[in-house]
């Protein structure tokens, strides 16, 4: 199930753009209101840039007003891996593709209901496969 630890960064710096390299893979972050997705209402489902792992649902995502895509759940939760992340002088759940390890976003606990969970996640990290 776990290819995180056989690709290497030549393997992603060949597949994927700089702009997505430094973000999935370098834990990078996209411009707020900048992205692809954050004000999408498109149906479908979010997969990972990386491994096309399905991670989140349109059905759960909402506007957080942050200028980020936010979702208050993930579509499975055997999909997504979350690490303590203490950089920036803060202490924050970072989100994580469970297949490829591919950095997605934060983890807050702002979100509504019913999770109270907000997903808050750089659309250079997603693909949308719109519903058919
Ligand atoms: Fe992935």
């Amino acid at each position: 199930m776990t290819d995180k630890n056989i690709k290497d960064n030549t393997y992603w710096r060949d597949k994927l753009t700089s702009e997505q390299f430094k973000i999935a893979r370098e834990k990078g972050t996209e411009r707020a209101f900048s992205g692809e997705y954050y004000d999408c209402k498109t149906p479908g489902t979010y997969t990972c840039i990386c491994c096309e792992s399905e991670l989140f649902s349109s059905e759960t995502k909402y506007d957080s007003g942050s200028g980020w895509p936010s979702f208050w759940n993930a579509l499975d939760k055997k999909n997504i891996e979350l690490n303590v992340d203490e950089s920036h002088g803060m202490s924050r759940t970072e989100v994580l593709c469970g297949k490829c390890g591919a950095h997605l976003g934060h983890l807050f606990d702002d979100g509504p209901k019913p999770t109270g969970q907000r997903y808050c996640i750089n659309s250079v990290s997603l693909k949308l496969n719109p519903k058919k």
